[in-house]
C-alpha cells in the first residue's frame, strides 16, 4: 500500500490520478488532496477517499472547507498549506499537478522529508533541476516522471546510466498546427489553439503544444531527471502520440515505450513503480493504429524549440525566466490580449533581456521568476 499525497487534485492529472486510486484500493490511499479554487470537486474527492488532510488555495474557502468536514480532515490553506501536505507525515509519495511555479517548494520540502516525489508539474525541473536533484541525490528519495515521454524514458532506461545513452529522443503530436502554412500563425484564434489533437488536457499545457513550448519545456526537463546534456535531448514529431519517446543507446539500440495515449498509465507506474500493476484501462491495437509517422520539428515555424535549447544549454536562471515569460505569455494569450506569435516573441525579448546567472541558489532562480514575469507583463510591441 502506498500513502500518497496529491497536489492539485481537481485538475486534469488530479482527477486521473484519482482514477488509477480507485482503480488500485488495495494499492494507493490518498492521504492528502490538495486544490487550487475547486472547492465543491476538492470536497467531492474528500468525502469519498477522507484523507487526512486537504489543502486549498484560498484561507476563506478553507474555512468553508472546515465547517463542511469537520473534525475528521484536517484543512490548511495557502502556499504553507501545500507545504503540510507535501510533509504529511504519513506520507510515502507526493505527486505535484499543480499547475505554475506553486509546485516548486512542496517538491523541495517533500524531498527534504524523505518522500519520493511524483512530478507532473514541468516548472519545478525547469526552473531549479539541478537543485531539485541533488536534493534528492542527498536525500536518498526518487524523483519519477509522470510526463508520458518522461515516464516512456524512464522505462526505456530500465536504470542504465548516462553514460550508456546516444541521444534521448522525445516525442512530440505536433500540435494542432503541424501543418498550417506560416502565414496563417497570425490569425490563430485561442478556440483553435485549445483543440489538441490527441491530449485533453489544461489549458496551460494546451496552448504550450500548440506553440511547441510545452516540447521546449519537457527538453529542459529530461535533461536534469536523466542527468543527459541538452545536445543529447532531441526531439521528433510524431503525430499519432503512440510512442511516447525512446531511448537510442551507445550501440545503436533504440527501445520505445509504445500505448495508446491514456495519462492514467504513467501516472500509475509512478505510483506502483518499481512493480507493475495489472490494469485493463490501456490497450493498443496495432493493426486498427496502421501507421505511425515521425518527422523533422519545424523550427522555423516554432523557434519555441530552439529557445528552450538555448535557456537548458545555457543553464542558469535563464530556464526559469523562459518559463515564467512563457506562462505570463500564455495568460495573455488566452485573455486575448496578444496573438499567437506574440506568444514567441515574448518568451525571446525577456530571454534576450536577461543577466543569467550561473550556479543560481533557488533564491536567485525565484527572483529571476519574477523578473522574467515583470518584464513580460510590460512588454509592448516597438
Ligand atoms: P490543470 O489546469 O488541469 O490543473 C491544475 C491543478 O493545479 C488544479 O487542481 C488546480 O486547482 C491546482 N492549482 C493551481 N494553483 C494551485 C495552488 N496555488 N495551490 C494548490 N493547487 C493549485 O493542469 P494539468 O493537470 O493539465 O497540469 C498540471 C501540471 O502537470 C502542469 O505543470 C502540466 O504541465 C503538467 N502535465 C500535464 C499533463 C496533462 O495531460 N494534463 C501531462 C504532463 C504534464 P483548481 O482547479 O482547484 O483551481
Amino acid at each position: 500500500m502506498k500513502n500518497v499525497v496529491l497536489l492539485g487534485s481537481t485538475g486534469s492529472i488530479g482527477t486521473s490520478t484519482i482514477k488509477v486510486a480507485e482503480d488500485l484500493p488495495d494499492r494507493i490511499r490518498l492521504v492528502g488532496l490538495a486544490a487550487g479554487n475547486n472547492l465543491e470537486l476538492l470536497l467531492e474527492q474528500t468525502r469519498k477517499h477522507k484523507p487526512a488532510a486537504v489543502s486549498i488555495a484560498d484561507p476563506e474557502k478553507a474555512k468553508v472547507a472546515r465547517d463542511t468536514l469537520g473534525f475528521s480532515t484536517e484543512v490548511f490553506s495557502g502556499a504553507e498549506g501545500l507545504i503540510k501536505l507535501a510533509t504529511l507525515p504519513a506520507a510515502d509519495i507526493v505527486l505535484i499537478a499543480i499547475v505554475g511555479t506553486a509546485g516548486l517548494q512542496p517538491a523541495l520540502a517533500a524531498i527534504r522529508a524523505g518522500k519520493d516525489i511524483a512530478i507532473a508539474s514541468k516548472e519545478i525541473l525547469v526552473m531549479a533541476g539541478e537543485i531539485v536533484m541533488n536534493e534528492a541525490r542527498k536525500h536518498g528519495v526518487r524523483v519519477l516522471a509522470v510526463d508520458s515521454e518522461h515516464s516512456a524514458i524512464f522505462q526505456c532506461l530500465d536504470d542504465k546510466p548516462g553514460s550508456s545513452v546516444r541521444n534521448l529522443w522525445l516525442t512530440a503530436s505536433g500540435g494542432p498546427f503541424r501543418n498550417n502554412p506560416k502565414e496563417d500563425f497570425a490569425n490563430i484564434t485561442v478556440e483553435r489553439a485549445l483543440k489538441h489533437p490527441s491530449w485533453v488536457m489544461g489549458r496551460k499545457i494546451t496552448i504550450d503544444s500548440a506553440t511547441l513550448f510545452n516540447k521546449g519545456l519537457e527538453m529542459i526537463e529530461a535533461r536534469w531527471l536523466f542527468d543527459v546534456e541538452m545536445a543529447r535531448v532531441k526531439v521528433v514529431v510524431h503525430p499519432q502520440s503512440i510512442v511516447h519517446s525512446m531511448v537510442e543507446f551507445v550501440d545503436g539500440s533504440i527501445i520505445a515505450q509504445i500505448s495508446t495515449p491514456d495519462m492514467c498509465l504513467p501516472i500509475q507506474y509512478a505510483l506502483t513503480y518499481p512493480e507493475r500493476v495489472a490494469s485493463d484501462r490501456v490497450q493498443t491495437n496495432f493493426a486498427k493504429l496502421g501507421t505511425l509517422t515521425f518527422e523533422e520539428p519545424d523550427i522555423e515555424r516554432f523557434p519555441s524549440i530552439n529557445l528552450a535549447r538555448r535557456a537548458g544549454e545555457e543553464g542558469g536562471t535563464l530556464p526559469a525566466v523562459l518559463n515564467a515569460a512563457n506562462e505570463i505569455a500564455v495568460e495573455a494569450f488566452v485573455n486575448r490580449k496578444v496573438s499567437f506569435l506574440q506568444i514567441t516573441e515574448i518568451v525571446r525579448q525577456t530571454m534576450e533581456r536577461h543577466k543569467n546567472v550561473s550556479q543560481p541558489t533557488l533564491e536567485q532562480i525565484l527572483e529571476a521568476d519574477l523578473w522574467a514575469r515583470s518584464e513580460a507583463l510590460s512588454w509592448r510591441q516597438d
